[in-house]
């Protein structure tokens, strides 16, 4: 069984079928082919195909965190949700397939051009009527939202994926949104395994630019009394919030 070395868990992912923090790339295939694939909706299958041909592909949410947040949404019963950063729209295709017909999401990126890749996929899967997708960055934009007091409280769960060195900023705001016994998601918060890294260690250039976010990110939710947290070492780590007051 092949077991990665701390190099190459540094450096960062290499290709997509890297995309987990676990040790074994044999047990992460095992999870991928016994659970992961034969489960995966066809729209998903064609999103994920189409973005491992793009050069950015990197950013894209690996399949099995896909079928976690499904999972996830369909638990909470979620109806009105929010994502930060959707790139070609992995998981705000999972997200949608798993919301109920009438299920929305507020879907906010910086880059229109990565979205409108994944649209026609996402329209064939016949779910893009529950997304309100608006580009532009995330920032001003939960600035104006949270000014509406009807948005307030409003969200049953919140997928946090764009810019790491504002995760603090979107909690600020965040944390106002999602309603009492909501759920908010930060992913990449394992920074592929950087968190854990020796000074020394032979770090991509962003991931060392961005660790001490990451960081400062973790210490700050885990210091949070207004949630319960769970940090789950699923795709890049992804940390669980309930908000509980
Ligand atoms: N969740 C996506 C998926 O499932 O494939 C991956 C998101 S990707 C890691 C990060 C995204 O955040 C990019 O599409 C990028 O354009 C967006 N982004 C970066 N900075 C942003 C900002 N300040 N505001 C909004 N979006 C931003
Ligand atoms: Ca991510």
């Amino acid at each position: 069984m092949a077991v990665r070395n701390e190099k190459e868990q540094l450096l960062g992912h290499r290709d997509l079928s890297h995309k987990s923090l676990l040790q074994s790339d044999a047990l992460y295939q095992y999870i991928l082919d016994t659970s992961v694939h034969p489960r995966e909706h066809e729209s998903l299958k064609e999103l994920r195909e189409m973005t491992e041909k793009h050069p950015r592909n990197l950013m894209a949410t690996p399949p099995d965190e896909g079928q976690f947040l499904s999972m996830l949404v369909k638990l909470v019963n979620a109806k009105n949700t929010m994502e930060i950063g959707v790139y070609t729209g992995y998981s705000l295709l999972s997200t949608a397939l798993a919301l109920p017909p009438d299920g929305k999401i507020l879907a906010l990126d910086a880059n229109r051009e990565y979205y409108d890749l994944g649209l026609p996929i996402i329209q064939k899967a016949g779910v893009a009527h529950k997304i309100d997708f608006r580009e532009g960055p995330a920032l001003p934009f939960l600035d104006e939202l949270i000014k509406d007091e009807s948005k307030k409280g409003s969200f049953d769960f919140v997928f946090v994926d764009a810019d790491k060195d504002n995760y603090l900023n979107y909690h600020k705001r965040v944390i106002d949104l999602v309603k009492i016994g909501g759920l908010i998601g930060y992913d990449n918060t394992l920074w592929s395994g950087s968190v854990v890294a020796p000074p020394d260690a032979p770090l991509k250039d962003y991931v060392r630019r961005l660790l001490p976010h990451v960081l400062e990110l973790n210490k700050h939710l885990a210091q949070d009394s207004r949630i319960e947290i769970c940090q789950l070492p699923v795709g890049d780590g992804v940390t669980l919030c309930r908000r509980i007051i």
